[in-house]
């Protein structure tokens, strides 16, 4: 270990703004699900354009509440991409349905849309048709949308957009999270990510119904809504559980934390491209892949990923780097290939896209509090682990 300033791959972004927003919500008489939650939601729907937002404990609670409000349980299918983080699948398998990948596009590292085409297609004709289809903003930038919505057209399918990594992204002039083209869209605020709330996520959309629904399964499955009971309520203190939910609520804090960062997600994402800009240009000439950025939208850039051209080095250039207290990462070892996964049935070869880019993954250091001195030093310490 070199005795220079370990750099982290992503880390949070507070100031003393956002220290304020928390103390204001502590002295006040609100502490969970208040009036915090509220502004919270606000923002996100005045960010995106959705419809409605829904606040939940975290990303993961919003993709399993996303799959309840669309019915998903056993005897459904849920397919997602190959190539993310393990609760993009785990949310379906908690809903009692079965899960299964598709393969990724080897420029964007999303969904590949041919893939799920082909996919559909046999399905179709086998009479398995899945019932949501999650594509993952990879990276921060969107996937192709436009294809994906009109295939769930063709096919009957409903669409969960995670859009984990893309808080602020664009797609085909809209932002991420307007729901253009899909039933319910899911961010995450984990620190790494775009803004944080320490633990946090989101479940957005244009379906009042819907959204309806996610409030409900976020606390319990209970209503104090008398439109929403079965007989008239018998007094201030009535409430009905109408269906099961969870305790997956937000705090009033982590909500004021929430809408503090959002306030700052422009600067977040010009940093970020910033950043992106300088490794493009330094990195150049190396031998890896720089990571694409799609002319169709603007990435969150949640990550940087390069892909070593000699597979065969991918793990001695990540432990020089390591080895120098850069915090370098993999994202992601494709779900399938996890112990978890392949005990019910999936295997090597299944999807040779997501394999083959994670054989040459590493995740260089990508976050607004990144100096260029620390650009500097990341891609000297990759040049040295290169030679
Ligand atoms: C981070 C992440 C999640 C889970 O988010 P949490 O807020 O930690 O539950 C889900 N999907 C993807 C793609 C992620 O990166």
């Amino acid at each position: 270990m070199s005795d220079e300033r370990f750099i982290p791959y992503g880390t949070q972004s507070i100031d003393d703004s956002d220290l304020r927003a928390i103390e204001a919500v502590l002295r006040s008489d609100w502490l969970t699900q208040g009036p915090a939650i509220e502004r919270f939601e606000q923002s996100l729907c005045a960010l995106t354009n959705a419809g409605d937002a829904v606040a939940t404990s975290n990303a993961t609670a919003a993709l399993h509440i996303a799959c309840l409000a669309l019915d998903v349980g056993p005897g459904d299918k849920v397919w997602t991409s190959a190539n993310s983080f393990v609760a993009s699948a785990n949310c379906a398998l908690y809903c009692g349905a079965q899960v299964d990948f598709v393969d990724i596009d080897p420029i964007s590292f999303n969904m590949s849309v041919e893939a799920l085409d082909a996919k559909l297609l046999d399905a179709a004709s086998a009479g398995a048709l899945p019932k949501v289809v999650i594509p993952v903003h990879f990276a921060g930038q969107s996937c192709d949308m436009k294809a994906i919505g009109a295939l769930s057209k063709r096919f009957g399918f409903r669409v969960i957009e995670d859009a984990s990594h893309a808080v602020g992204g664009r797609y085909l002039g809209s932002m991420v999270g307007a729901c253009q083209y899909s039933d319910i869209t899911v961010f995450s605020f984990h620190p790494v990510k775009i803004v944080t709330t320490a633990e946090g996520g989101a479940a957005l959309t244009n379906d009042s119904e819907l959204a309806g629904r996610l409030r409900l399964l976020r606390s319990h499955g209970i209503t104090r809504d008398p439109d929403l009971m079965d007989s008239p309520s018998q007094g201030a203190w009535y409430y009905q559980q109408t269906t099961l939910g969870y305790n997956y609520r937000m705090t009033d804090m982590q909500a004021a934390l929430g809408a503090s960062q959002l306030t700052r997600i422009e600067a977040f994402l010009d940093r970020r491209h910033a950043i992106a800009d300088t490794y493009d240009q330094l990195l150049d000439g190396l031998p890896i892949r720089r990571p694409v950025r799609l002319a169709n939208g603007r990435s969150a850039l949640h990550l940087y990923v390069i892909q070593v051209d000699d597979e065969s080095r991918r793990k001695v250039v990540f432990d020089s780097l390591r080895a120098d207290g850069i915090g370098v990462n993999v994202h992601y070892i494709p779900i399938h290939l996890q112990p978890y996964y392949r005990a019910l049935g999936f295997r090597e070869g299944q999807f040779p896209f997501a394999e083959a880019y994670y054989r040459r993954a590493i995740s260089l250091p990508m976050h607004p509090k990144l100096s260029s001195d620390d650009v500097q030093r990341v891609v000297r310490s990759l040049e040295t682990s290169l030679s």
